[in-house]
């Protein structure tokens, strides 16, 4: 049995950047930035105007009001897709759309709501002075051609994607996401939508890893259900390990008489690192590599599977495409006691909030079972605490694992 420190180090080590790879930009949520998006035209690209009105020379307009307005010859329409070379002289006006093109020798806009309107005359009202620049959205004012506006190393979520629409981007450079496989193992698992018969237990490991690993940015190419026999683990092990960099399975690695995950591993060459960590819950954890594909085996309890989940699994995704975890760890205080254990690293999940002062405090859940998985329901973070003699107790300090979707509340 090895510690958590241990076997974190271990599988770090392990852990190895998969390349980079060109994707089309509309397909690259949660995906790391492996490039500089460079601003390859300024932004906006000319003067445009930021409402529909008209474009004049504010001069023209000195003194306009409602009871003596100033009246402009109509010289052209502009409107946004229409280029438009109007030039005006002094005493003239053009319509101009939103987003249109500003006419050479206009330095304002009028809105159509202080003009006489979009009339088919060549003679139109204004009502309002003009104020030199007014509604004009100037060439270059958010973006220069050639800035850097999304740097290597961004996680990619709306905002870039729309970003990288806006500056015509078509593919882009990315990160390689890891290849996964999930299997859940065990006789009596049974899929949600079948009548539940005694003995049998509904397969929810399954469901929380594809959420998991989907969360975490990894491509999920394998997933099975699999029964406590060996012909069969065998089998579906062996091809995972062709084609995946890492492999999760659940159940079936501890000391059970069914218990063969471990010794099919063994027998298809995985090298183990280690088996059993000085931890709980989460007790009999497998860590294996073969060849550049690293294997965990998460023991079967919902609870354990989830935190060996979330403390060894998805900071070896995140890593591997040099992604910036959100879940790193915080000390808070805690509101209610932990029950700290003598050898054993302990995890329970909890809540963590910023109270009105600014400080982080939480509580641990009072569902301590690793088959309690609605623990998990109201919960946050995971705290955490190493192996000590004493409890801690409410106004201690504890080491806090926000969740990576979530946010302390
Ligand atoms: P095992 O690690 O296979 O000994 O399983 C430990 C406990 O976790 C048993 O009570 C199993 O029924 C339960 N378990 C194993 N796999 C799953 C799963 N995929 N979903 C829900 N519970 C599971
Ligand atoms: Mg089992």
């Amino acid at each position: 049995m090895i510690s958590v420190k241990k076997a974190q180090l271990i599988i770090s080590k392990n852990i190895r950047l998969l390349g980079v790879e060109s994707v089309l930009f509309n397909n690259t949520r949660n995906r790391v930035l492996a490039q500089d998006i460079i601003a390859s035209i300024p932004m906006p690209q000319f003067d445009n105007s930021a409402m529909d009105g008209f474009a004049v020379r504010a001069a023209d307009t000195e003194g306009a009001n409602q009871s003596s307005p100033k009246t402009l010859i109509m010289a052209g329409v502009s409107s946004a897709g229409a280029s438009s070379n109007i030039t005006l002289q002094p005493g003239e006006c053009a319509q101009c759309m939103t987003g249109g093109k500003i006419p050479k020798g206009a330095d304002s806009i009028v809105i159509v709501e202080n003009s006489s309107g979009f009339l088919d005359s060549k003679r139109i009202e204004i009502f309002k002075e003009a104020k030199i620049g007014e509604h004009i959205r100037k060439q270059g004012e958010e973006v220069q051609k050639g800035d850097v506006v999304i740097s290597k190393g961004t996680c990619i979520t709306s905002s870039e994607i729309g970003i990288l629409a806006t500056f015509g981007c078509e593919k882009v450079s990315v990160m390689i996401k890891p290849k996964v496989a999930i299997f859940t193992t065990g006789n009596e698992l049974i899929e949600p939508g079948n009548k539940i018969r005694l003995g049998q237990i509904y397969n929810s490991n399954f469901y929380m890893f594809l959420d998991l690993v989907e969360q975490s940015g990894a491509e999920i190419v394998m997933s099975e259900v699999i029964k406590d026999d060996k012909g069969s683990l065998e089998k579906s092990f062996y091809k995972a390990l062709q084609i995946c960099d890492i492999i999760i399975s659940s159940g079936g690695v501890s000391m059970g008489r069914f218990d063969y995950v471990r010794e099919v591993y063994n027998e298809l060459g995985v090298q183990e690192h280690f088996w059993k960590i000085a931890q709980k819950p989460g007790k009999p954890l497998f860590f294996g590599t073969r060849g550049s594909s690293l294997i965990f085996g998460l023991p079967g309890n919902p609870v354990s599977s989830f935190i060996c989940y979330m403390k060894y699994i998805d900071p070896v995704i995140q890593n591997s495409q040099n992604k910036k975890r959100n879940s790193e760890e915080h000390q808070g205080i805690l509101t209610k006691d932990f029950p700290v254990d003598s050898k054993k690293h302990r995890y329970l999940f909890g809540k963590s909030w910023i109270d009105s002062h600014g400080k982080l405090l939480c509580t641990p859940t009072s569902k301590m079972g690793s088959h309690m998985l609605t623990a998990s329901l109201r919960s946050n973070c995971i705290l955490e605490s190493p192996p000590g003699k004493h409890e801690l107790k409410a106004g201690d300090k504890i080491t806090i694992n926000l969740l990576n979707w979530r946010n302390f509340k």
